[in-house]
């Protein structure tokens, strides 16, 4: 992976998936904290409980994955 993005010109930046999936993008809540259930991967889309967001599971996830990824930058 590294060596393709190199190629490309691009950067291969590590992180870690811990809680991309239960996060939620908008404002940060945790899912499996306060109370809530963590999701399952059956489920392709939820609610947050605490903003109220729908979030598609994957979007979402890859919205964490790449905000972690540009704080890693700076
Ligand atoms: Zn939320």
């Amino acid at each position: 992976m590294t060596y393709k993005a190199d190629s490309y010109g691009h950067q291969f930046i590590k992180i870690s998936p811990r809680n991309t999936t239960q996060t939620c993008h908008d404002y940060g809540f945790v899912m499996g904290t306060d109370d809530t259930e963590k999701l399952t991967l059956a489920g392709r889309e939820w609610t947050c409980p605490n903003c109220g967001t729908r979030h598609i599971r994957d979007r979402n996830a890859a919205k964490n994955i790449l905000d972690k990824g540009i704080a890693k930058l700076s």
